[in-house]
């Protein structure tokens, strides 16, 4: 999935990372003695951790519900294992719907990672609007010219 993704290469890294749970989120941070709150930032209704930040989070929910129907999927994300099994399964078919479907899957994560950062280190803050346009021009950037129309179909 990492290797056959024409996603950012910094994208695919932070999802490496993210995947082998080795991102500095606080209940890491917390588990090496250090003492921090590990409310996440980006909701303040939970703890700071790979699964709560990227998937049960409610702003990051909202991003993947508008990302995926943007793929046609109309679900909410379902926690990273279930995402990363279906990310890997898209990554071995060919069509326009599963290619764009794990490079959104990695370009994603590395936004709310970024936008979490941003949130932590510049206390600025993102719509979810404005996030889910920015990783879906990211997408379309690096895509071909097949897959970005499919991307800006309606
Ligand atoms: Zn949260």
């Amino acid at each position: 999935m990492l290797c056959y993704n024409r996603a950012s290469p910094r994208s695919i890294f932070i999802t490496w990372l993210a995947i082998l749970n080795r991102l500095y989120t606080t209940d890491r941070m917390q588990n090496w003695g250090l003492n921090c709150s590990d409310d996440c930032v980006l909701c303040s209704g939970g703890k700071e951790s790979v699964e709560h930040l990227f998937f049960a989070c409610s702003f990051s929910a909202t991003i993947w519900q508008a990302v995926l129907k943007k793929l046609g999927i109309h679900r909410r994300s379902a926690g990273l294992a279930y995402e990363l099994g279906e990310a890997a399964k898209a990554s071995k078919k060919t069509g326009c719907i599963a290619k764009l479907y794990v490079m959104c899957f990695t370009e994603t994560i590395y936004s709310i990672w970024l936008m979490r950062n941003s949130v932590v280190f510049r206390n600025h803050v993102k719509s979810s609007e404005y996030l889910v346009k920015e990783i879906l021009f990211r997408v379309a950037c690096r895509s071909s010219d097949e897959l970005r129309s499919r991307l800006l179909q309606d």
